[in-house]
């Protein structure tokens, strides 16, 4: 029995293209390859030379071991970290004061779209959770105290930070939220009861942007974000989530049971942390559009290569109308969506609130990221599912942009909400 099945896979490899051929595409050359980065309007000669920099660092230190990490389900998180600190890639927008470049959003951009360039969706998405999604509230609204206490050393590359938004019975609903950080009797301490659900890199984080109901009231009115160190009494991993993709990215689900932390560790004004993380998301949002762009057109240039070398009926499989036209929708689609951000951008840099536009995008982006993956993979046909090719890990892990930061619907209630179009 056991022969037979080896047998049939053997044979089904064999009259397939070369493992080596297959694995060779990942590293092909881009589609857009005749437009420079400095040719697009919001990069400039600054930023091609950080994306320069950041890449080699991902082909020296972060790819080579991607296959590993995946395989292993973690990846070194703190070594990562502080390699990309050392190279100055976790702070660009921050003040100089706590280690920062004290450059615009648009080189934060620059960099996740280079991290793009990480061939697993886990470890980037890390990286990002880490410098664009637990600190910008904190390096917007955080007192200099605690500013020097989390946001330097994780600009440094020193600690490594979490998030914690999500609980088991609130996602979408963030206003929801169950978990506690209620004024210690006598004391000027905060003591923390609930949990977090989804935690990204929550087994290993130092410390954790938490956002918590300081008070009772209006649900919009009474959480706070406070920092929260890990190794705090009564912090514990209560399990790791297993997942369909990210592997290399751990996900936790945490509990806290009579945790205590000086109140002075909220984050900006006592009341407001709605409000901030609504405004920390729209980074976060625009980031993850970012880091898409690069993985979506390398599985696109891969396909093609291997469409163009794989034959079936007498003639190679790109060479059918069907799908070259569709490889050439999906391209065209992509590069609307890179226009897209790179305007979005240009007006947060001038000052605009994007709420709407970057929920646009958001939900454009996880749409379209799962017709590429999916159209991708069925191109590939039977070498699509295994665990041999890109497009499999790509269709695996960006399926997630579809729910994480927003679900699509939530994407498209805060649309709605904005254009007046809402049932009153
Ligand atoms: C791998 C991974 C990593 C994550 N990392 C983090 C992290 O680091 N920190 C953190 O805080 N969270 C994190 N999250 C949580 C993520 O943000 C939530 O999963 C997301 O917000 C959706 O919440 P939910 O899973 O509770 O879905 P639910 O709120 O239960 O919603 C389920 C589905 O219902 C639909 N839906 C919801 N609302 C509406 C509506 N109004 N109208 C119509 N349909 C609706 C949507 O299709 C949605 O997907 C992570 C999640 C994953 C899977």
């Amino acid at each position: 029995m056991a022969t037979t099945a080896t047998n049939r896979t053997l044979a089904f490899l064999t009259s397939s293209p070369s493992l080596s051929f297959i694995r060779s595409l990942s590293a092909t050359p881009l589609l857009r390859s005749n437009v420079k980065i400095s040719d697009e309007a919001i990069f400039t000669s600054e930023h091609v030379e950080m994306r320069g920099a950041l890449n080699k660092l991902i082909e020296k230190e972060i790819n080579p071991y991607v296959d590993e990490w995946e395989a292993a389900r973690s990846f070194p998180v703190h070594s990562v970290i502080k390699k990309l600190g050392e190279g100055g890639f976790l702070g660009p927008t921050r003040d100089p004061e706590y280690g920062g470049l004290g450059l615009d959003y648009s080189y934060s951009i620059a960099i996740a779209e280079e991290l793009g360039s990480i061939t697993c969706g886990g470890v980037p998405m890390a990286i990002g959770v880490h410098s664009d999604m637990a600190t910008p509230a904190l390096a917007r609204f955080g007192s200099d105290e605690l500013k020097k206490e989390f946001l330097a050393p994780s600009i440094a590359g020193d600690v490594v930070a979490c998030l914690g938004v999500s609980e088991v019975g609130s996602g979408s609903d963030v206003a929801s939220i169950k978990t506690t950080a209620l004024p210690k009797k006598g004391s000027d301490d905060l003591v923390i009861n609930g949990g977090k659900m989804w935690t990204t890199t929550g087994t290993k984080a130092d410390w954790m942007c938490l956002l918590a109901n300081t008070r009772e009231g209006d649900p919009h009115r009474n959480k706070s974000l406070i920092c929260l160190p890990m190794n705090t009494p009564g912090v514990s991993v209560a399990k790791e989530i297993k997942k369909i993709g990210n592997y290399s990215s751990d996900t936790a689900q945490i509990y806290f049971d009579n945790v205590v932390v000086p109140r002075k560790n909220i984050i900006g004004e006592e009341g407001q942390g709605f409000t901030y993380q609504m405004l920390q998301f729209q980074e976060e949002r625009m980031w993850a559009v970012a880091s898409i762009l690069l993985p979506m057109e390398r599985i696109m240039q891969a396909t093609v290569e291997y469409c163009r070398e794989r034959k079936a009926f007498g003639k190679s499989i790109l060479d059918n109308q069907v799908v070259h036209y569709r490889l050439a929708e999906l391209e065209t689609e992509l590069e609307s969506i890179r226009s897209f951000l790179y305007r979005l951008v240009g007006l947060y840099v001038a000052g605009h609130d994007v709420t709407k536009l970057a929920s646009m995008a958001k939900l454009k982006a996880g749409r379209l990221t799962r017709e590429i993956t999916d159209s991708c993979l069925q191109y590939w046909g039977g070498m699509g599912y295994t665990d041999e090719v890109p497009v499999s890990r790509a269709w695996r892990d960006t399926r997630l942009l579809s729910i994480g930061a927003g679900a699509d619907e939530v994407m498209l209630s805060i649309i709605c909400k904005l254009s007046g179009t809402l049932p009153k």
